[in-house]
């Protein structure tokens, strides 16, 4: 067991458990999201040993040197004190300018800035909420359209934040946002590859970025959107991709349904087998893959299995915060 101090209280923290585990045991007020080292939302600093090696993997330089490290991924190796973030430090306000429902339970949720908001389209930022719940939600636009970013947001059944940003958040209203987080995004080069979009639900939020991206940067190669969810009213932006489909003659648009109803102009399925049923082959392509945990898993398999290299297959899971 070591201990852990926070302005002079001290907590313990047991075998084979975090220091995140160990606070929130303890009643600390620390932000936290996916526990896994995604979102970085419980990122500390140690006022005194140096983090474990394997408590800092993904952060900047800059941020290992000064011994922040992921809270949700340490075990100590020795006692340590400990220093909350001042949140200013890692999150910019913005305004909510767009409050608008997308389909039955996908809200458009605008925020603007008053300075430039850096990002690649397809990152994922932390939202923040006053008393410190914190969630990740993928940016749907591109750096080059404003100092703006958009969200989708789907509402859960018992949401804490979904069901908040639904139901009390409106224009005008101030929301903390963290720095750009992630590496699932386009990447300006090998204009001819093919690229294979799959997603489920909001999991269209970063694809759409990362198509405008690559429409928007000329990529000449074949580019397939699949967008699935089991019925019809919980797809949404069909109009607008079917005409971006026809405006772009190398962009192919598939929305996928699972469930028993389904329209004609729809692929009848899941969003990841109609793809690996119209695309054999994927060496040399390039996959993208986000929205529901297990479909994201079991499609790199596949991915992978049907030629496209590991580095060349990027994904986003939207893992649920555990409770
Ligand atoms: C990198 C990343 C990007 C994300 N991007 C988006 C995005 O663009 N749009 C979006 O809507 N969401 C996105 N998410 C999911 C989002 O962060 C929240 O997990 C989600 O909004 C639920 O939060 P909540 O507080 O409303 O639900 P909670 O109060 O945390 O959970 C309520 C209930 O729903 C279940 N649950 C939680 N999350 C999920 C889930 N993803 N699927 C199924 N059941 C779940 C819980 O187990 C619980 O029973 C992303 C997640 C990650 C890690």
């Amino acid at each position: 067991m070591y201990k852990l101090t926070i302005e002079e209280k001290v907590y313990a923290c047991q075998a084979d458990e975090t220091v995140l585990d160990a606070l929130l045991r303890g009643n600390v007020n620390i932000s936290y999201a996916c526990k896994k080292g995604t979102c970085h939302s419980c990122l500390v600093r140690s006022l005194d040993a140096v983090p474990p090696e394997a408590a800092q993997a993904g952060l900047k330089d800059t941020l290992k040197k000064r011994n922040h490290f992921l809270a949700c991924l340490c075990h100590p190796e020795q006692d340590m004190a400990i220093k909350l973030p001042d949140q200013s430090e890692f999150y910019t306000e913005g305004t909510v300018v767009v409050n608008e429902m997308l389909n039955r339970n996908t809200l458009l949720l605008a925020v603007a800035f008053k300075d430039a908001f850096e990002f690649n389209a397809g990152q994922f930022v932390n939202l923040q909420r006053a008393d410190g719940l914190t969630r990740s939600y993928s940016i749907a636009n591109i750096p080059q359209e404003s100092n703006t970013l958009e969200f989708h947001i789907r509402r859960l059944p018992g949401g804490k934040f979904s069901g908040w940003l639904h139901d009390e958040i409106r224009v005008g209203d101030s929301i903390a946002v963290s720095e750009p987080r992630g590496h699932c995004f386009y990447l300006p080069e090998r204009h001819g590859q093919g690229i294979l979009l799959v997603g489920t639900g909001t999991g269209l939020a970063p694809l759409a970025g990362i198509l405008t991206d690559a429409l928007a940067h000329g990529h000449s190669g074949p580019i397939y959107l699949f967008h699935g969810s089991r019925e019809f009213e919980d797809l949404y932006r069909i109009d607008e991709l079917c005409q971006l489909a026809q405006r772009h003659q190398n962009f192919h648009y598939i929305p996928c349904l699972s469930g028993k109803h389904v329209p004609a102009g729809f692929s009848h399925g899941r969003a990841d087998e109609v793809a690996l049923a119209s695309l054999p082959d994927l060496k040399a392509w390039r996959v993208f893959l986000c929205g529901h945990p297990d479909m994201v898993k079991q499609m790199k398999k596949m991915a992978f299995l049907k030629g496209a290299s590991m580095k060349d297959i990027y994904a986003d899971a939207f893992l649920a915060t555990p409770v």
